[in-house]
């Protein structure tokens, strides 16, 4: 019998991963707030459901790929009149390692096992299914839903659930510290005449090299398309868990939250739709001497 997932949040990301899982001959049955998300998925040979419990009833997998752990919440205690013992609930989100293990505690009691397998890699990679997947729960939970997460991404298993919400976190608190201050180098080095293409061509077989230098500049910055598909906002959310994350556990974390400040002043002062790699245009615009 094939096997039914149902696929909720079916955004920038969740589009084209559910789009794989159909593709790989799941019954993927999706839901969004957005009609044109569900029409999208049922265009593909999907199912829409037009109600979050019509595509949970009786899925054996459900994988969450939302905004942020309240709306994570909201929806797993809304579905869960229908969630049935067994299921196993995949939070795919970049959500609050605390809260989600929090969450899996409450669901254990009703026997529904949550858990954790956000990404990295962007829109690109969820296309082609080589998202990084960084996953928390016990090993058998993980081998359960191991088929599914393969039509994705490569799996590293971080430990125990809500261990990949804490690594996801930590890594774009990297990866957005890296960009903030890539735009700050090309834009001191513009003033002294370099061409960004010959900076980014030196950083690359140089140490200061990352994934900002590597694919972000190149492949959104200097064309001007800005088109990574990863709001600023929610890598402003992603810094905040981390930064809180480190304030949890005493860690010290002075840039991280020196950065975390300066994309929520950017935030404040971008499109709330601006994409993360906009952030140059901020530094360009509102702190330029
Ligand atoms: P998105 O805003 O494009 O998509 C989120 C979708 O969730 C939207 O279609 C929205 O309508 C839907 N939604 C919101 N509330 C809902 C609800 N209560 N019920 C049903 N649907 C609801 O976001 P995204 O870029 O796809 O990101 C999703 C998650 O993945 C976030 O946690 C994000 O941080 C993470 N992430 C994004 C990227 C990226 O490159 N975009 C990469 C890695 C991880």
């Amino acid at each position: 019998m094939t096997e039914t997932v149902a696929f909720i949040g079916l955004g920038n990301m969740g589009a084209p991963m559910s789009a794989r899982l159909v593709r790989a001959g799941y019954a993927v049955r999706g839901y969004d707030l957005a009609e044109p998300a569900r029409q999208a998925l049922a265009d593909l040979g999907g199912t829409a459901a037009a109600e979050l419990a019509d595509a949970v009833r009786g899925a054996s997998v459900v994988v969450l790929m939302l905004p942020t752990s309240a709306i994570v919440e909201a929806t797993v205690r809304d579905a869960g009149f229908v969630v049935e013992r067994g299921t196993t609930v995949v939070d795919m989100s970049s959500s609050e390692p605390m809260r989600t293990r929090a969450l899996a505690a409450e669901l254990a009691e009703r026997g529904v096992t949550l858990v954790d397998a956000p990404v990295s890699g962007g829109v690109a990679r969820a296309r082609t299914g080589e998202l990084t997947i960084m996953a928390g729960g016990e090993p058998a939970d993980l081998d359960r839903i191991g088929p599914v997460l393969a039509q994705l991404g490569t799996v590293t298993r971080a430990g125990a659930v809500g261990s990949g919400h804490a690594v996801k976190a930590l890594n774009n608190l990297l990866s957005a510290t890296h960009l903030l201050v890539t735009c700050e180098a090309i834009l001191a080095g513009e003033r002294f005449g370099l061409e960004p293409e010959t900076m980014l061509a030196i950083f690359n077989s140089s140490s200061g090299r990352s994934g900002s230098t590597e694919t972000k500049w190149p492949s959104f910055i200097l064309p001007g398309s800005y088109d990574s598909g990863f709001g600023l906002r929610l890598m402003l959310k992603d810094m905040r868990i981390a930064t809180g994350l480190a304030d949890q556990v005493g860690a010290p974390d002075p840039l991280g939250h020196a950065a975390a400040e300066l994309w929520a002043r950017a935030a404040e002062a971008l499109e709330a739709t601006a994409d993360h790699t906009e952030i140059v245009n901020w530094l360009r615009k509102d702190l330029t001497r």
